[in-house]
């Protein structure tokens, strides 16, 4: 597992990769698997119809067996936390095409109805790291100050999840000291774990009821929770600002399905129509920041909203891990192939 790692944040990016079980409807229609794990780091395909297997080899490899629990663990999201504790801006993305996970791996399960809980067995790696966290700082014996922030990207449009007032785009600005960052997004303050669920709560009900989602294009849309960690001894003088320390972000991509990636490492086709430029972009600056020719001040995060908030933890400042999702079913095959081979290209 990823947990075994060095301690420092040496690798910028790593990946782990997810294959969901087959779905009740995938088994339905007689749908057959086309990956098998081989080992704990290499994924097999093998495509319909014959042919050689291909295969992929990741940080690790998560089988539809493997529990939320094994996840959170294989990802090692504990040994990011450490780092953002220590000041460091570490993000944790889920990346495939909709409806292979990426919402399930982060959040678990949405509720089976109003007042119904979701079993702590199928809590995500979200709440998971939030316990974590919590238990943590408790335990530090020193005061810690922690802010919670949650938006939405949609068509290149930042909507924060947890103002009380009407949904307005906000302008994403950048500055000297503090990089990239919203303006006038809420950074909340809390306490508790169970203060910091109920933040999580609020934004993931205002994403399931927002227009774009009753309308089908949710997996058009970013959603960014991030915990801001301040470990000085006096609060922030101006309560809006976050303080300095570290972050730690939640990123739940939109779909990759409009993304056409293909030819060699460091080289991204884009989809003529692709409306999806920030999956792009963050392809494009992942590749340039492992290219070890790369000059080394050029990284062009301003392309979209997406990698500019993310900037700080993809350019050398933290650590970020990639948890790729994909479907088994052969029936999704096109759409996991591209999806390997953005992660692939992304270690
Ligand atoms: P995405 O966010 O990538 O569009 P979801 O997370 O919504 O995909 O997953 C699609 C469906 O599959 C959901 O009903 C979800 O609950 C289910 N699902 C995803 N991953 C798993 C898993 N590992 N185990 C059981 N069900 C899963
Ligand atoms: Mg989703």
């Amino acid at each position: 597992s990823l947990e075994q790692g060095p301690e420092g944040p040496d690798t910028p990016i790593q990946v782990v990769l997810r294959v969901r079980p087959m779905s009740a409807a995938e088994l339905r229609r007689g749908e057959q698997s086309a990956l098998h794990c081989s080992g704990t780091r290499t994924l097999q395909v093998s495509p319909p119809g014959g042919g050689p297997d291909v295969a992929f080899r990741f940080g690790a490899v998560l089988d539809g067996a493997r529990t939320q629990e094994d996840v959170f663990r294989a990802c090692g999201v504990r040994r990011l936390g450490e780092l953002a504790l220590r000041g460091f801006s570490c993000t944790v993305f889920t990346f495939g095409q909709t409806g292979s996970g990426k919402t399930y791996t982060l959040t678990g399960p949405p509720p089976q109805g109003e007042g119904v809980p979701v079993p702590p067995s199928l809590a995500g790696i979200m709440q998971r790291t939030f316990a974590w966290l919590l238990d943590r700082v408790q335990h530090l014996g020193a005061p810690v100050t922690l802010q919670a922030s949650y938006l939405e990207i949609y068509n290149e449009q930042v909507r924060d999840l947890l103002s009380l007032g009407a949904p307005r785009p906000l302008p994403v600005r950048w500055d000297k000291t503090r990089g990239f960052y919203v303006e006038q997004l809420q950074l909340v303050e809390f306490g508790s774990l169970g203060a910091l669920m109920e933040l999580l709560e609020m934004g993931l009900s205002r994403r399931r009821s927002s227009a774009h989602t009753l309308n089908q294009a949710s997996s058009r849309s970013h959603a960014l929770l991030t915990l801001y960690i301040g470990r000085q001894t006096v609060p922030p003088v101006d309560p809006g600002e976050a303080p300095v320390g570290g972050k730690l972000c939640f990123v739940d991509l939109a779909g990759s399905e409009k993304v056409a990636a293909t030819g060699s490492r460091g080289e991204l086709m884009l989809e003529a129509n692709s409306i999806n430029r920030s999956l792009l972009a963050l392809g494009h600056c992942i590749s340039l920041l492992l290219d070890p020719q790369r000059k080394q001040s050029h990284i062009p995060f301003r392309d979209s909203k997406l990698t500019k908030l993310l900037a700080d933890s993809l350019g050398g400042r933290g650590v970020t891990l990639m948890v790729a999702c994909v479907s088994p079913s052969a029936q999704c095959l096109p759409e996991t192939l591209s999806t390997l081979r953005y992660a692939s290209r992304a270690q």
